[in-house]
């Protein structure tokens, strides 16, 4: 067995009831292009997740990708450098344009105050992301996209099961994109899905990720292929069973954390706010080397060799990524530089044992 600590770690169900569920997928011998695992699958997510509407893909990214299609975007989209690359790959793909708003210190979520000032007569969405599960400044986002008369579509790729003041995540915005990647706190293997309240958008995303086929003899849309499979749909099925139990575990090894790292100047914590319902997706520090005594990657550095791999996400920023930094200037968002440069997403999974943790703190105390 191997006993290096990666930064996640995929909740597997019970391998009986997985099996379960394939004898079914054998009994029909329909493998994929929305089967009966995947009708079952879609609507137990709506109820889950307490939306108008859900449709299923082979994953966040493709979902994200067509979901920016489907709303037919022109020129620029304000997003956030602070991502996955997905979220600025997948406005590019489109041929629009992506414009960098910087973030805020206090959640790392793009800084809403900051959203005005970059819009242009070419501005035709904004791509905010919910990054590590926590949320957007919501309601002011709204109100500009309002005012400007722009889409608003989010990145939710982390915050699955998040709610504020008791409102579900995926009923912000025009759409919320949410990622089933292995590593995610829920997941189908590969998998994504759109949440969504607009029923024209329905059936495009539904035939874009068919090819766009409408029917047989009517193709529509220029679509790709991003059906979720049955294989997928039915390790969602069993997976969500184990979600509250998942989240509850994952709960622990935060307070864990928070009980060694709040209050240690120079080290800031991800801290939950109290009209928030988390899923606790991730544990952000960033360190400031100033105040705290060691950087970011010194800290990487000593947990590497005990054979800890924490993840410096996100770094670099996209605006750094070598396909993308020829026109952009990271120094125009500082915020995000800065965070960028000084955080660390340590290890955070239901079955991360808390002596773990308390020995990952104690490499890290160690170095004030
Ligand atoms: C994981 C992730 C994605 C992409 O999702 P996949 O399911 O891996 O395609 C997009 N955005 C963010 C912020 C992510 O973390």
């Amino acid at each position: 067995m191997d006993d290096k600590i990666y930064v996640t770690k995929p909740s597997l169900p019970p391998i009986e009831e997985y099996i379960e569920q394939i004898k079914e997928i054998w009994e029909e011998a329909i493998l994929t292009n929305m089967g009966p695992k995947h009708v079952a699958f879609e609507n137990q997510l709506k109820k889950y997740l307490n939306v108008e509407d859900v449709s299923l893909f082979t994953n966040g990214h493709m979902a994200l990708e067509m979901t920016l299609q489907a709303f037919e975007l022109s020129g620029e989209i304000i997003t956030t450098p602070f991502t996955f690359a997905s979220t600025v790959h997948a406005i590019v793909r489109n041929g629009l344009t992506p414009v960098f708003c910087d973030i805020n210190i206090e959640n790392f979520t793009i800084d809403a105050n900051k959203i005005e000032e970059l819009i242009t007569d070419k501005t035709s969405a904004i791509l905010p992301v919910h990054v590590y599960g926590n949320i957007c400044d919501v309601e002011k986002i709204q109100q500009i996209a309002k005012r400007h008369n722009l889409k608003v579509i989010y990145d939710a790729a982390h915050a699955f099961g998040v709610k504020l003041n008791g409102r579900d995540i995926g009923n912000f915005g025009d759409a919320s994109m949410f990622s089933f990647h292995a590593t995610k706190v829920f997941h189908t293997i590969e998998g994504g899905a759109i949440t969504f309240s607009n029923k024209d958008i329905a059936d495009k995303l539904y035939n874009l990720k068919n090819f766009g086929i409408k029917s047989p003899t009517n193709v529509e849309e220029v679509g790709a292929n991003a059906k979720m499979n049955e294989f997928q749909a039915a390790m969602g099925i069993c997976n969500l069973k184990y979600i509250s139990e998942s989240i509850n575990k994952r709960e622990r090894v935060y307070n864990r954390y928070l009980e060694h790292l709040r209050g240690i100047s120079g080290i800031k914590v991800n801290e939950k706010k109290d009209n928030i319902i988390s899923n606790y997706s991730y544990f952000p520090v960033t360190f400031n080397k100033e105040v705290f005594g060691s950087s970011r990657d010194e800290i990487v550095y000593e947990l590497n060799k005990e054979e800890i791999y924490p993840r410096r996400y996100f770094y670099p920023l996209c605006s750094d990524f070598e396909c993308y930094k020829a026109k952009y200037d990271s120094n125009k968002t500082p915020t995000a530089q800065w965070v960028s440069n000084n955080i660390l997403t340590l290890p955070l999974y239901a079955d991360l044992k808390l002596n773990i943790v308390d020995k990952i703190c104690e490499i890290i105390l160690k170095k004030k």
